[in-house]
């Protein structure tokens, strides 16, 4: 079936770490699901926070340097390119907490909804309030460093909301809030919690004339059953990823292969 993303009227497409895989961020998968020996459930769940917050803050801080290093490819560009040029309705959810889509969305076409949070927020543990906050509290070695990454736009950073306070407010080497005075974690969604935006994600997917799975391996749920819930809503289906997923008898068209070659094709 040769089909192409303009065809449709109504589009969501769902992204995963593979999009970024070619901006150099590696997959959980890639690096055997480890960080510096730990296994990543121990750094990113509730519990690993409230046993050792430092440890956390290190992880993602860590994760934001390298995610400020890395660039949109041209699979990010391929999409914000389609959104601004084509005539029909298009929704982007992402499990990714790169900001990848919206550096590469200099003129805010495509918003992505951040279904697992985004590196550049976080958020009061006391009130939860959100803040834009793109420091590495720790640099590459653990050190107390807090220094600003690129995570947020020039923009971003005059915003009232944007976290300023960091140099003054810790106690124990952990941000605190500017709100409450209480610790700041990451805006993440760990192990064991519920996605945000999901109410709005069922009704997009439920509306739906074509649904776009990229770079995920459908093993992370609920993300993993998106696919099953357009496709019961008479959505055509195409699944663009280096390996087959276990949702395969429901993809109309698998387009195998590295997402910045294949994306920029069927968004063309
Ligand atoms: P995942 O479950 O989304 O799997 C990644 C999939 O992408 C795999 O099936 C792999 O074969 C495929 N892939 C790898 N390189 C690709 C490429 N160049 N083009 C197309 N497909 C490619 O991701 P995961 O790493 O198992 O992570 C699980 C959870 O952690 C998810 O929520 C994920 O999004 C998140 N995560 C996010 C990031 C990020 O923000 N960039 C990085 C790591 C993990």
């Amino acid at each position: 079936m040769n089909i192409k993303a303009r065809d449709f009227k109504k589009i969501v497409i769902l992204t995963g770490a593979g999009i970024s895989a070619e901006s150099g961020i590696s997959t959980f998968r890639d690096a055997n699901g480890l960080w510096e020996n730990h296994k990543v459930q121990e750094v990113a769940t509730p519990e690993a926070y409230a046993r050792d917050p430092q440890l956390v803050w290190k992880f993602y801080s860590m994760r934001r340097i390298q995610a400020a290093k890395a660039l949109p490819n041209p699979a990010h560009r391929a999409l914000i390119n389609f959104a601004a040029n084509a005539g029909s309705e298009i929704h982007l959810i992402t499990q990714n907490v790169d900001v990848l889509h919206e550096r590469a969305d200099i003129t805010g076409k495509l918003p992505p909804l951040c279904m697992h949070g985004s590196l550049n927020q976080s958020r009061c543990t006391h009130c939860e309030t959100v803040y834009l906050d793109d420091h590495a509290y720790f640099d590459l070695d653990g050190n107390y460093a807090p220094s600003r990454t690129e995570l947020c736009s020039a923009e971003e950073r005059t915003r009232d909301e944007y976290l300023h306070h960091y140099k003054l407010e810790y106690a124990h080497f952990l941000p605190l809030s500017p709100c409450c005075k209480a610790p700041l974690r990451p805006h993440i969604v760990w192990f064991g919690e519920i996605p945000f935006f999901m109410a709005k994600i069922e009704k997009r997917l439920r509306e739906c004339d074509l649904f776009v799975s990229i770079g995920t391996s459908g093993q992370v749920y609920p993300a993993a059953g998106f696919l099953q819930v357009a496709k019961s809503h008479n959505a055509r289906t195409v699944c663009i990823n280096k390996e087959a997923i276990p949702q395969s008898h429901m993809i109309d068209v698998f387009l195998e292969g590295k997402a910045a070659e294949i994306v920029p094709d069927f968004f063309a």
